[in-house]
């Protein structure tokens, strides 16, 4: 249908008569192919997954926990295994692979499987005015969960939102990107290694048509991240079947630096949270804006620190920043730095793709950027960091809200409380005061974005409770008899007495009120 035929315009070039092939972005070696799914086939994965969903939601939540800790143990056993899979798949360096993916997944993992039954347990609510009821909201399971991933952190992402559905008692189908597919296959892999119910988790490899296709098999919900332009057709293929949709879509987080911050600490923040995984990352540090009196000498660390990253062969341990996973990300890196030079900014250091084998293309530093260049407006999702100079801290938070996305943001001062009031001037999903990245990764805060940056949360308790259908229980603690004083039949007695409620309850300083309020 039109839907699947819209999905298109997002390959890559990687797919060919049915399969997706994946290589290598260090080496261009090329490492397997998997088989672009049906939509027929996706159909079924999605009802063998309902069907594995009933068993699963009728056990308890320590039953659950216990075969979810197993799948940890054994992505803890396969750690260095599953660490040479992304390195090869991602041109990511080893320490990234095991910390960003390995560790992340696994910590998501072990927090919502322990958490989810306190999370999750029934919620009692008081009621203000209907003293003789109560009600709860009980958290349900949605059903299946349809997770789509991009390709940055092709272990991360795919755990944390199918370890989330599956905590909260969902079944859930993973369609990986097609540039980074063996990672998931390698993910279900061990799952079922665990033993855990082989239909209950599947992964469908693919492209944006398998992607499509899952939205039109009619999962309970959709957990989208990746681009905003997909994400606008997965919101609207998701609007158009009335699916529940978490949309997590671009960054261009803004780091303001203030005049009293620790310059070494921001500057080693900033190299860290605009290179590592080679900028591509949708909580990247993007745009820089530092203080007149720190400028200077924040600049000169900036290029003393990224030009000595040292960048090459993800696999070896001394490599800080490894490879482009997807090639078009250096056209892109290419065309802004371009751009930003001829609009007047200033090459400090990098700028270029490497020769020979492999997608390499080197840390980049720009200074005297301005706020209109295409460089501070477009997401780069590459080793690029644009720095400007500001005026003060007012300049810098209305800069830094100048965008349409919304996803996170820093703030560097020595001073906490001015952090957090700066802090919460800025609108982004999450912003970090004094650090970077981190808040992406933790299962503990709820993540995503404001404005074009997305909707819903994954992470924290609102993650998990996004997973479930909020349902109330209502029910009498008091029986008033055989009628409620509103119901049928109306008349004179019914409306006066409801006008005396009315000014009884909610005149200022009403005694009334203030009597119920002790129960
Ligand atoms: P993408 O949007 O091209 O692809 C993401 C996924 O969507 C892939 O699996 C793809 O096959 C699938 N897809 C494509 N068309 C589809 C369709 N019509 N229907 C359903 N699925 C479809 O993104 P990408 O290039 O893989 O990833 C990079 C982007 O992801 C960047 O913009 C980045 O900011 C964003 N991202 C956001 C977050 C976040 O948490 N907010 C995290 C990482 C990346």
């Amino acid at each position: 249908m039109g839907l699947v035929a819209s999905a298109e315009s997002s390959g890559n070039g990687r797919t060919r008569a049915g399969v997706v092939v994946s290589y290598a972005p260090a080496t261009g070696e090329v490492l397997g192919e998997v088989p672009i799914r049906s939509a027929a086939e996706v159909r079924d994965a999605v009802e063998r997954a309902r069907r594995a969903q009933q068993a699963w939601a009728a056990l308890s939540f320590e039953e659950r926990r216990g075969q979810l800790l197993r799948w940890r143990d054994a992505l803890v056993e396969r750690a260095e295994a599953l660490v040479d899979l992304l390195v090869r798949e991602c041109g990511k360096p080893r320490v990234e692979a095991l910390v960003h993916e390995v560790l992340a997944s696994v910590n998501h993992l072990d927090w919502v499987a322990t958490r989810a039954v306190r999370i999750l347990a029934p919620r009692e609510i008081e009621m203000a005015l209907l003293k003789h009821r109560r009600a709860y909201v009980h958290y349900a399971p949605r059903g299946v969960v349809g997770v789509i991933t991009p390709w940055n952190f092709p272990m991360f992402m795919p755990m944390r939102d199918v370890g989330s559905a599956l905590a909260a008692g969902n079944a859930a189908v993973l369609k990986p990107s097609e540039v980074t597919p063996l990672i998931a296959l390698e993910l279900k892999s061990v799952y079922d290694e665990a033993g855990l119910p082989p239909d209950l988790f599947q992964v469908v490899t693919g492209d944006g048509s398998t992607g499509a296709a899952l939205i039109d098999a009619k999962p309970d919900m959709i957990v989208f991240t990746g681009a905003v332009a997909t994400g606008r057709r997965v919101a609207a293929a998701c609007g158009e079947r009335l699916i529940p949709c978490t949309m997590e879509l671009g960054g261009k987080a803004p780091a303001i630096v203030c005049a009293d911050a620790d310059v070494e600490r921001a500057a080693r923040a900033i190299v860290t949270g605009g290179f590592a995984n080679c900028g591509q990352v949708c909580v990247s540090v993007e745009r820089v804006f530092a203080h007149e009196a720190v400028h200077d000498r924040l600049l000169e660390r900036l290029r003393a620190l990224t030009a000595a990253l040292r960048q090459g062969d993800p696999a070896s341990p001394d490599t800080d920043v490894g490879a482009i996973i997807f090639p078009r990300q250096i056209a892109v890196a290419e065309e802004l730095v371009a751009d930003a030079i001829a609009h007047g900014a200033r090459l400090e250091t990098g700028g270029k793709r490497r020769p020979g084998p492999g997608q390499f293309y080197e840390p980049t530093l720009l200074s005297g950027c301005q706020p209109d260049m295409r460089v501070m407006r477009e997401e780069i999702f590459g080793p690029v960091v644009p720095v400007m100079k500001v005026r003060d801290e007012e300049e810098a938070v209305r800069l830094a809200n100048d965008s349409e996305l919304g996803l996170m943001a820093y703030v560097f001062t020595k001073d906490r409380e001015r952090g957090r009031r700066l802090a919460e001037r800025v609108r982004a999903g999450v912003v970090m005061v004094n650090d970077v990245l981190s808040d992406a990764a933790v299962p503990e805060t709820p993540f995503g974005g404001v404005r074009n940056s997305g909707f819903g949360r994954v992470g924290g308790e609102e993650g998990l409770r996004e997973m479930c259908e909020v349902r109330v229980v209502s029910y009498d603690r008091i029986a008033l008899g055989v009628r409620e004083p509103t119901w049928f039949p109306y008349g004179e007695k019914t409306y006066r007495l409801a006008r005396g409620a009315l000014r009884l309850l909610f005149r200022r300083r009403s005694p009334v009120r203030r009597l119920l309020e002790l129960f």
